[in-house]
């Protein structure tokens, strides 16, 4: 029994010290795809529902590591979030949004939207909304052809923490920029609270959507979640949509837009400027 427990311990500490490797592996990874061009922020379209029309974009971030291959944005978000470097990320995604924006716009669109993430400790390092207003302003870009996604569960992160991020959600809707309040149903927020909280758009965490029309709870929740957001006069987006018999009862409740594999997965910046500059209508 004792053996088992010191075999126990030092399989403990490798697992910790491996852990610890890949840290800090991924920490002097990220500084070095910082300096050297190594990210790619690749746009998914969203769409209404009801005739799969394009509306805009999500967009998400990829690390091309080299010989590493892609390293998943679940992996290293949380590196950058704990060392900090979520704030350099986060103005190169803003500064690549911002260029994106106004490509399309000097091929004459000036009415798509992207939707970025952003981390919580974006917005508490106090500086992110200025870098955004700046670099848009820069790039000639209207603020309202951005869109903001928050976690609601970033939100719920402590009283005086959302007091913060809440200010500087206020500072950006004030600017015109639109926010999204992202995994929606995952966390535990009160009709309340949502009803106080300064934002445009709700999307249905795709939890949700994957169990469809198959699991009645799920959609007695995503039912709960259109009404609420349609009596706050939001807007409602499914997300994770991947077959017609999800897209169809998403449309039942009366959700108006969706994004998915069903209709595309993330694109390249040069795949994305096809679909949009096709569907120019001047
Ligand atoms: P998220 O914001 O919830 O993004 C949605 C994720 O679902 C994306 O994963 C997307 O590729 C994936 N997805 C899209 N359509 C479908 C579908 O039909 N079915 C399924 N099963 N999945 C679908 P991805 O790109 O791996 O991103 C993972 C997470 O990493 C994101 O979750 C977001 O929280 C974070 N992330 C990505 N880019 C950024 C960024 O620029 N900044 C920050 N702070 N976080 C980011
Ligand atoms: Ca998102
Ligand atoms: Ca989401
Ligand atoms: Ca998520």
């Amino acid at each position: 029994a004792k053996r088992k427990g010191v075999s126990k311990i030092k399989c403990f500490t490798s697992n910790l010290q491996t852990q610890l490797e890949r840290h800090l592996y991924l920490e002097k990874g990220l500084r070095h795809a910082l300096e050297h061009d190594q990210f790619e922020l690749v746009l998914q379209p969203q769409w209404r529902l009801e005739d799969q029309g394009l509306t805009g974009f999500e967009a998400l971030l990829r690390w091309h590591a080299g010989a590493d291959g892609m390293i998943s944005p679940f992996e290293f978000i949380p590196v950058a979030e704990k060392t900090g470097l979520i704030v350099p990320v986060g103005e190169w995604v803003v500064s690549k949004v911002c260029e994106y924006l106004r490509e399309w716009k000097q091929h004459g669109v000036s009415d798509c939207r992207i939707a970025l993430n952003v981390s919580p400790l974006q917005l508490k390092s106090g500086k992110f909304v200025e870098a955004l207003e700046s670099m848009a302003v820069a790039h000639g870009v209207a603020l309202d052809q951005i869109e903001v996604e928050v976690t609601e569960e970033s939100l719920l992160d402590g009283v005086e923490e959302h007091g913060r991020v809440s200010n500087e959600l206020v500072r950006l809707r004030e600017l015109g920029v639109k926010i999204a309040i992202d995994d929606f149903g995952t966390g535990y927020s009160s009709l309340r609270y949502l009803r106080q909280f300064p934002a445009d758009i709700v999307k249905i965490d795709k939890s949700f959507v994957s169990e469809g029309s198959v699991a009645l709870k799920e959609s007695e929740i995503c039912t709960a979640i259109v009404t609420m957001a349609r009596s706050l006069g939001m807007e409602v987006i499914a997300e994770g949509i991947e077959t017609t018999e999800q897209l169809s009862s998403l449309r039942e409740i009366g959700c108006s837009l969706g994004q998915g594999y069903l209709v595309s997965m993330p694109l390249s910046f040069e795949e994305a400027s096809d679909c949009v500059l096709q569907g120019r209508t001047d």
